[in-house]
């Protein structure tokens, strides 16, 4: 089901414009996102970037992880070299 601007019958992209962003003709309410679920998907949005964050501190501390064992790897192969 897609919506279209009662004006100029073109495709609705953006369902929270209060007016037609092709011909700025006046979007019926019933067209438009309620209040609740503007707020709900903005909830959504936030939620995906909070996620989206997280998974790329947690790549940044593993890659941080590996550099760390490789020096200790390193460091004990020396000792036992040296001795
Ligand atoms: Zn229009």
């Amino acid at each position: 089901m897609s919506h279209r601007c009662p004006s100029c019958q073109r495709v609705l992209y953006n369902r929270r414009l209060k007016a037609c962003g092709f011909c700025g003709a006046p979007i019926p309410e019933e067209l438009r996102f309620t209040p609740e679920e503007v707020a709900s998907l903005d909830r959504q949005m936030a939620e995906v970037e909070r996620q989206g964050r997280q998974r790329g501190k947690a790549a940044a501390k593993e890659a941080e992880g590996a550099r760390r064992r490789d020096a200790g790897d390193c460091g004990i192969s020396l000792t036992g070299f040296m001795s």
